[in-house]
């Protein structure tokens, strides 16, 4: 990644800034700096500077954080860095480029503080700001091209999940005969209605590693989407979070409700989390559809499941993945070891009946990597050591 253009000029043409990240970059006789500057700069704030903040709801938040973590220009970094453990604005340095996190503005469903990032200029310089998000923006989204971006909740918000990750194909993940084609044309069907308003639920049922999780970041590799996952059995979930939650997921994501199940158990075995069922009813159908936003629910016992959640007009397509059916085992075996289909179908004869997940064949192709008879001679352990 190029160092950014934009910050080079700023640093060299800018006494401001480059004064700043000096001041930044001396670390302990910072705090002598500190207490002249304070006073003359307080002064020259009002009437020479102008500030941005950037509150951590909006999306240039991350877009702006990324883009610092991106410059290697010396001193640039630490900047970053310190400014995410820095919990006031202490006014020192405001004179230079200073990311501060601070705790003004409160989030009214949580009472917890929004950090914000504040950026502070010389006035005649402000149209810096635009350009930098500008530039910012262009970086994350370059950065996204052609991947998935994970978001997780985050209190009240959802934040990105790790970095963006590489698509996944649909072909790499193999379910039973047809299922991947009906589920994929139901959600395209849907989406090219665009008739969001009747929004459109999923539901994925099955053992664990039946390639649940796999599918549906498949299908958000295939529809150029991304995925928010949120545990409702979470710790600290209310039903007021849940309905935020779901009403400001960003754009063109597939909402993954993971486990559903494990939600409302009788006796809980989550103490803390406090979402009702009423609650994520009410979530799921009071909102107004937002845009673009499809609802995938997963669960390993389907029978655990309320009817009241699992409706039409909830769940519109349910399916069933399974244990490995004979076609998926043969299908995997010769993704793995192509143009094999005679110990294909030797595999498939010892395995058949087994209940072998789809997981456990894969973790077993992996480990016979480049050697398809020895996958067909230790079949047996496929069900082991997974
Ligand atoms: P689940 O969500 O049903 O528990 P996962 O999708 O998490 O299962 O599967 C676990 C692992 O096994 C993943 O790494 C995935 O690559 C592999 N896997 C499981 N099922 C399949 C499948 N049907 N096709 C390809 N890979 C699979």
């Amino acid at each position: 990644m190029p160092d950014s253009p934009l910050l080079s000029t700023l640093l060299s043409s800018n006494p401001y800034f480059s004064a700043g990240v000096g001041v930044l970059g001396v670390g302990a006789s910072l705090a002598i700096l500190r207490q002249g500057l304070t006073r003359g700069m307080t002064l020259a704030r009002r009437h020479l500077l102008v500030s941005l903040e950037i509150p951590s709801k909006d999306k240039s938040y991350a877009w702006f954080l990324h883009w610092m973590s991106k410059q290697s220009i010396r001193n640039a970094h630490q900047l970053a860095v310190e400014t995410s453990f820095v919990q006031h604005d202490n006014g020192s340095v405001s004179a230079a480029f200073k990311l501060v996190p601070d705790n003004k503005m409160l989030d009214i469903t949580t009472g917890s503080p929004w950090e914000t990032v504040t950026l502070t200029t010389i006035s005649r310089d402000r149209n810096i700001f635009t350009n930098l998000l500008h530039e910012a923006q262009e970086l994350a989204l370059a950065q996204q091209e052609g991947k998935t971006v994970i978001y997780t909740s985050w209190g009240p918000e959802w934040r990105p999940f790790g970095l963006p990750r590489k698509r996944r194909s649909l072909d790499s993940v193999i379910l039973d005969k047809g299922v991947k084609e009906r589920i994929v044309k139901d959600v395209k069907d849907f989406i090219n209605n665009g008739n969001w308003y009747n929004e459109r639920g999923y539901l994925l049922y099955g053992p664990p590693g039946s390639g649940k999780s796999s599918f549906i970041q498949a299908l958000a590799g295939e529809l150029e989407y991304n995925i928010c996952i949120l545990n409702l059995s979470e710790a600290g979930l209310t039903d007021d979070r849940l309905n935020h939650l779901l009403s400001n997921a960003p754009e063109r994501s597939i909402m993954l409700l993971e486990d559903i199940d494990a939600a409302f158990m009788p006796k809980r075995e989550t103490p803390g989390s406090s979402v009702t069922l009423s609650g994520l009813l009410n979530a799921l159908d009071g909102v107004a559809a937002s845009e673009e936003r499809i609802i995938f629910m997963t669960t390993n016992y389907v029978d655990r499941l309320q009817q009241a959640l699992i409706r039409p007009g909830r769940v519109d397509l349910k399916e069933h993945l399974d244990v490995a059916s004979d076609y998926q085992i043969r299908t995997m075996f010769l993704r793995f070891y192509e143009n094999e289909t005679e110990l294909a179908e030797r595999f498939v004869e010892k395995i058949r009946g087994k209940g072998v997940s789809t997981a456990q064949l894969q973790g077993h192709f992996v480990f016979w990597k480049d050697d398809p008879r020895g996958a067909v001679q230790n079949a047996d352990s496929v069900t082991q050591g997974w």
